[in-house]
């Protein structure tokens, strides 16, 4: 195992890495922005490191720093956490050329999977089902119009290197299509620096639903089921579950074997996220995330598992500590993403907390940064905490979830605490009937 890893994040993933560190004797060095000073996980580590002030390119960006920092900690591994660096290939390859571990997959895997119509090609070889669409990039718009008759109206335009939901355009008929892809082109280019775009079928109504697979690097690879994140706020997760509401075991076993043998024949290492769209009981890939995500405590929640522990054991060489069969799921769980945001206008709200009041009991976990007293900077996105609750049982689960949003306290910001007090009150998400769209309409109908 490793001696000493750094963490090259902030906020609640990097106390909640640091906290795996600790369990399992491992040293651990903090690097911070100036602004981040004061956080949490600075104060918990056993070493910390400034790497610079507080925008993220001059700080949590800023490679040769942060490999500054392993060399005077003598750190052996990093942990990248989810966001910032965690899906650059090219600090994956300067980790490794410094000989310090990059605790994920290989360069190589990353860049496939960050390219998302090279990731589509790739899945699609695996034996991954794919959105019909476009075989590959689209840049002749008679073209364009061949395919997108070939998979029917309404079609989606993507860009190949988009991220965050951004650079996403709908042709709903034939006449809005040179318009959706020029504009599509055009946000690409801008906000991405590559203007290529695909095509690709629209889903009218899907789910969101995602499996976690992980892999050795070795050619042996496991899934932990599914996670449903189909409640959305422009495409950004707001709550997600496990299991879906919407699989039985036989759907969830089916898809989640066909993507732990495409893990084992690509020989992934580490842990990654298989999104997909699910519509008329069939699965339609979307991306993968080559990291650990927002939301994997909802996984660890129904199969007892600490996937940062696994993340730290496939890194050290140790291979993965359950086989396929070994796993259980139980229960159900459900996290809700705590922003420091207006909950009707989502605008972020950073500043001072001046009372905090976590939740507990059985069931219960908060995974957060921040204490009374803490001020959020303004600086960086808006999670502040995660809220996990697990029961045996859906409605365990929400029964139990509304008693700890009743008592979570939270005072000085604004937060969206009082939607998810909304969410656990209502019907449709009571019986689980809700697709991607459901929270955007929700949202609309209430203002
Ligand atoms: P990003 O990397 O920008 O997050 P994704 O490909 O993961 O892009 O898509 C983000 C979201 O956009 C999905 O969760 C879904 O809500 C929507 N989306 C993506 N592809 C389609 C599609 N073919 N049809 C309908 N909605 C889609």
């Amino acid at each position: 195992m490793f001696n000493k890893v750094l963490i090259a994040n902030r906020g609640e993933i990097a106390l909640r890495v640091l906290r795996a560190c600790k369990e399992l004797g491992i040293s651990t060095v903090a690097v911070h922005s100036t602004a981040d000073n004061a956080a949490m996980h600075v104060r918990l580590a056993d070493e910390s490191v400034c790497i610079g002030p507080p925008p993220s390119r001059d700080s949590y960006l800023n490679i040769p720093q942060i490999l500054a920092a392993c060399e005077i900690s003598g750190a052996d591994a990093v942990h990248p956490g989810y966001g910032f660096l965690s899906e650059n290939a090219r600090f994956a390859e300067i980790c490794e050329a410094h000989n310090v571990t990059f605790i994920g997959p290989t360069p190589e895997h990353i860049r496939i999977m960050g390219d998302k119509i090279e990731a589509k090609r790739t899945a699609e070889r695996l034996g991954i089902p794919v959105v019909p669409g476009s075989p590959g990039a689209v840049t002749d718009d008679g073209e364009a119009m061949e395919i997108a008759r070939e998979i029917g109206f309404p079609v989606l335009i993507k860009a190949a290197s988009g991220g965050g939901g951004r650079g996403m355009k709908v042709a709903h008929t034939p006449a809005d299509l040179s318009m959706a892809l020029s504009t599509a082109r055009s946000e690409a280019g801008s906000a991405f620096g590559d203007d290529s775009v695909y095509i690709e079928k629209y889903l009218a109504t899907p789910r969101h639903i995602e499996i976690q697979v992980f892999g050795d690097g070795k050619g042996n690879a496991i899934h932990l089921g599914e996670r449903d994140c189909s409640l959305q706020r422009r495409h950004q997760k707001v709550w997600e579950e496990a299991r879906s509401p919407a699989l039985d075991d036989e759907q969830r076993e089916r898809i989640g074997a066909i993507c732990a043998d495409a893990m084992a024949k690509l020989k992934y290492r580490g842990a990654g996220t298989i999104e997909f769209l699910y519509e008329n009981g069939e699965f339609y890939f979307i991306e993968m995330n080559t990291r650990l995500q927002v939301e994997h405590p909802v996984t660890e929640a129904i199969t007892g598992m600490d996937l940062v522990h696994e993340q730290l054991r496939v890194a050290a060489g140790q291979g993965l500590s359950r086989r396929q069969d070994e796993i259980v799921f139980s229960g159900h769980a459900i996290e809700c993403r705590i922003n420091a945001e207006d909950p009707r206008t989502f605008v972020p709200s950073p500043g001072k907390i001046t009372y905090y009041h976590a939740p507990g009991g059985l069931g219960i976990r908060v995974d957060s940064g921040v204490y009374q007293g803490y001020s959020i900077p303004p600086f960086y996105d808006s999670l502040i905490g995660k809220l996990i609750v697990h029961g045996r049982t859906r409605s365990e689960c929400m029964m139990r979830l509304r008693r700890a949003l009743d008592e979570i306290i939270v005072d000085g910001v604004k937060t969206t605490l009082p939607l998810f007090q909304d969410l656990v009150d209502n019907e449709e998400i009571g019986r689980g009937e809700y697709d991607i769209h459901w929270l955007e309409h929700y949202l609309a109908d209430k203002s």
